[in-house]
């Protein structure tokens, strides 16, 4: 017998490779709903097929017309709907923002149930600082916007993720090592699946690795974050001193160059004063 479920969207994530990782939860609510919303419904059907699930199944993408939202949106004030996409987790580079916002706007009720991500999954193999992490989607496909987003976050002290495809992993290897030169860089690729492997080094060996093994199938790209910057030698910090006194007094030299550097005001006083 069927669950009974509340009326609302049920956003259900779904494998993203290995069909054993579908949650019972997952199979109890896509057995119940009234239908299932989906980005392809050939890929949602392979699933359902092989979880032995007949379902009603309704397209939808973030660029469906509002007449197919306000239709998804009216079935799930009354009845249990589900969301997912092709696969991993919806919303995460994947449609449903637009379809759960206006869900919230019209107080329908949301229910979420967790599962494969592949941005989550790649972290935990990584071995990078999973503490703080910037999830950036793809990155862009030509070189300057890509060059220019790396750029904006290189001073970003957490590991950086992002979703990449087979034919441009070399290319973004090349703008990494360049424009983040030095930086751990690991390529995650065929999560979950027969030839799941998680490579890890720096950009110019993975560049070398990739050029021999050409990569196949579907990546996920995460660049540790920058090291801590080097203290200024004493030297450094007698020609920082010396060039702030030129225009300022020894008390605001040394508290300038202690906000810049973190060193000591008051050491950095005593140096400003043997100076003068
Ligand atoms: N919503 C999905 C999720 O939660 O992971 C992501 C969908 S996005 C359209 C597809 C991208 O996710 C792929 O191009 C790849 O970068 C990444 N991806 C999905 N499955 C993957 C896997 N099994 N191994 C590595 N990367 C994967």
């Amino acid at each position: 017998m069927n669950t009974v479920l509340e009326p609302g969207l049920y956003i259900v994530a779904t494998p993203i490779g290995n069909l054993g990782d579908v949650s019972a939860r997952a199979m109890e609510v896509l057995r119940g709903v009234a239908a299932i919303a989906c980005e392809d419904t050939r890929v949602t059907g392979k699933l359902l097929h092989h979880l032995g699930i007949k379902q009603k199944l309704v397209r939808y993408d973030d660029h469906a017309s509002d007449v197919t939202r306000d239709y998804i949106l009216q079935l799930a004030a009354r009845q249990a709907v589900a969301l997912v996409s092709d696969a991993g987790t919806p919303l995460i580079s994947d449609p449903g923002y637009k379809l759960v916002r206006a869900a919230r706007e019209q107080g329908i009720a949301l229910v979420s149930l967790p599962g494969p991500s592949a941005v989550i999954v790649a972290l935990t193999l990584a071995g990078l600082p999973s503490d703080r992490f910037l999830f950036g989607g793809f990155l862009p496909p030509k070189d300057k916007p890509r060059r220019e987003v790396l750029g904006e976050l290189a001073a970003l002290r957490a590991t950086l993720v992002f979703y990449e495809t087979a034919p441009r992993l070399a290319d973004s290897l090349t703008a990494i090592g360049e424009v983040l030169a030095g930086r751990e860089v690991a390529v995650a690729r065929e999560l979950t699946k027969k030839f799941e492997e998680c490579r890890t080094g720096s950009a110019a060996e993975l560049i070398a690795h990739y050029a021999a093994h050409p990569p196949k199938g579907e990546i996920v790209l995460l660049i540790g974050p920058p090291g801590e910057p080097d203290a200024p030698s004493e030297a450094d910090v007698d020609a920082l001193l010396r060039a702030a006194l030129e225009t300022q007094k020894a008390s605001q030299a040394a508290a300038q160059i202690a906000k810049a550097t973190g060193l000591d005001r008051k050491a950095l006083y005593a140096r400003a004063m043997e100076l003068k």
